[in-house]
C-alpha cells in the first residue's frame, strides 16, 4: 500500500493533522494501535483553554489563542460536513481560587503575560459576589476567580468521532488494531506492523502519543515523552448547576458535571483509587456545594503525554526528512490548530507557522 502520508496514531492529535492533510489533497493512511493502546483521546476533560497555557513561553499562549480562535469554524466544518454535532461552548471559564495570596499570584503572572502578548490576553479578576452572579452554585470558600474570554469547552468523544468520519469521508484511511513495529527509510518511509501489513508512504507523522517514545528513535527523534496520570468522576445528567467551566469540573452537554483531573507522576498506571477520587470531590464540593447531592456515575483514570516542559514538540527529523514528529498535552485545545495550520508546517508552505520554538532542540543538551 503506497499512500503520501502515513500517520501513526489515530487519537485527536494524528486524526486532527490527517484532516487537514486531506483538506489540501493529500492521500493519507491513519495507523492506529490494539484495544491495549493508551487513549489520551478517550479521556480527557475536554477544555479548550488558554489561560495558564505558555506562562514561560508566550509562543506558546499565543498557539493557543490561535487554535482557539479557528475552533468554532473548525468544529462547524466537520459537523456540516458529516452531520454530526460537535458540541463547542466558548464563553469564557474560570480558574477558581481559595485564598487571596493565591489569586493575587496568578494575577500577577497574568499581567507578566499579558504585557508579553501586546495586551492580547482578555480576562478579567472577579471577586466572590461578581463570581456569583455569574455562578450563582459558587460556594462560600470559592474567594474569587479570573474569567479568561478565550476559553471554553467541547465534548471530545464526539470530536473524536466525527473527525474519524469525516477522514474517511475524504478518503482517508483509519485502519485499527495496526500497532507500528519499525519504521525505516530506505527509499520512502516503510512502516511496518505487528500484523504483517507493509505500508509506504513519502512522509510520516509520529502522533503516536506515548507510543512515541517508543518509536520516535527509529526515526532519529528524542522523542522526551512522559506519562501522567489524570483521574476524572462524572455526576449523573442534571439540570444547569455550572454556567462556564473551570479547572475543577464543567457541566458536559449532555447534562453530566465532569470532575478532575489529578496530576499524578505514576508511569503507566491508568488506575483510579479512592483518594484521587476523594481528593476530586472535595475540592468540586468546595467549590460547588451542590454537588455534594449529586450521584456520580462514573470515574476513570488516563495518561497524560508530555514533554519535559509540557510544551508540544513540532521536529522535523534531521537525519530522516519527510518524518515529523508532532505531540502535545493540549490535544482538544490544539485540534484546530492542528487541523488548519499545522499541515502548511508539514508542507513546508510559505505560510507556515513559526514553530521553530517546539523544536526538540531545547531537549538536545538537558
Ligand atoms: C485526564 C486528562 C485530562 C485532559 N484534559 C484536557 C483538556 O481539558 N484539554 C485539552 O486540550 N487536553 C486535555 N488532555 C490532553 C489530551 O487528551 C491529549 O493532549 C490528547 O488526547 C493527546 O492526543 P494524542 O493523539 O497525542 O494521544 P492519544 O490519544 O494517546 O493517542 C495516541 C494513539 O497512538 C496510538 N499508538 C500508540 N503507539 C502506536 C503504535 N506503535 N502504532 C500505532 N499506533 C500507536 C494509540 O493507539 C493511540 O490511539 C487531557 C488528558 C488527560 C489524560
Amino acid at each position: 500500500m503506497e499512500t503520501d502520508y502515513a500517520i501513526v496514531g489515530g487519537g485527536i492529535v494524528g486524526l486532527s493533522v490527517a484532516w487537514g492533510l486531506l483538506r489540501r489533497g493529500r492521500r493519507v493512511a491513519v495507523l492506529d494501535g490494539d484495544d491495549g493502546a493508551f487513549r489520551a483521546s478517550r479521556g480527557n476533560f475536554g477544555l479548550v483553554w488558554v489561560q495558564g497555557k505558555g506562562m514561560r513561553q508566550p509562543r506558546y499562549a499565543r498557539w493557543s489563542q490561535h487554535s482557539a480562535a479557528v475552533w468554532a469554524e473548525f468544529a462547524a466544518e466537520i459537523a456540516a460536513n458529516t452531520g454530526r454535532d460537535v458540541p463547542l461552548e466558548q464563553n469564557g471559564g474560570f480558574d477558581l481560587h481559595f485564598s487571596e495570596e493565591a489569586l493575587e499570584a496568578t494575577v500577577a503572572q497574568y499581567e507578566a503575560l499579558k504585557t508579553a502578548l501586546d495586551g492580547d490576553y482578555p480576562y478579567e479578576v472577579l471577586g466572590h459576589n461578581a463570581l456569583r452572579k455569574e455562578e450563582p452554585n459558587i460556594g462560600p470558600k470559592v474567594v474569587g476567580a479570573i474569567l479568561h474570554h478565550q476559553d471554553g469547552h467541547a465534548n471530545p468523544l464526539k470530536l473524536l468521532t466525527a473527525l474519524a468520519a469525516d477522514v474517511r469521508r475524504m478518503g482517508g484511511q483509519v485502519l485499527i488494531g495496526k500497532t507500528v513495529t519499525d519504521l525505516s527509510k530506505p527509499d520512502a518511509f516503510r512502516i511496518t506492523c505487528a500484523d504483517g501489513t507493509i505500508l509506504s508512504a513519502e512522509k510520516i507523522v509520529l502522533s503516536a502519543g506515548l507510543g512515541a517514545a517508543e518509536l520516535g528513535p527509529k526515526l532519529g527523534f528524542i522523542a522526551p515523552i512522559r506519562p501522567q496520570r489524570g483521574q476524572v468522576l462524572i455526576t449523573e445528567k442534571l439540570p444547569k448547576l455550572i454556567n462556564r467551566p473551570s479547572l475543577i469540573a464543567r457541566q458536559v452537554d449532555e447534562g453530566g458535571i465532569q470532575i478532575g483531573a489529578t496530576n499524578e507522576e505514576v508511569g503507566l498506571d491508568d488506575r483510579v483509587t479512592q483518594p484521587g477520587l476523594s481528593g476530586l470531590a472535595a475540592d468540586a464540593i468546595a467549590a460547588y456545594p451542590a454537588l455534594a447531592r449529586a450521584q456520580l456515575v462514573r470515574s476513570w483514570g488516563a495518561l497524560r503525554v508530555l514533554s519535559p516542559d509540557g510544551l508540544p514538540i513540532y521536529q522535523e527529523s534531521v537525519t530522516m526528512p519527510g518524518a515529523f514528529l508532532v505531540t502535545c498535552h493540549s490535544g482538544i485545545t490544539l485540534a484546530a490548530a492542528h487541523a488548519r495550520l499545522l499541515p502548511d508546517w508539514l508542507e513546508g508552505a510559505a505560510t507556515a507557522p513559526d514553530l521553530e520554538v517546539f523544536s526538540e532542540s531545547r531537549f538536545a543538551f538537558s
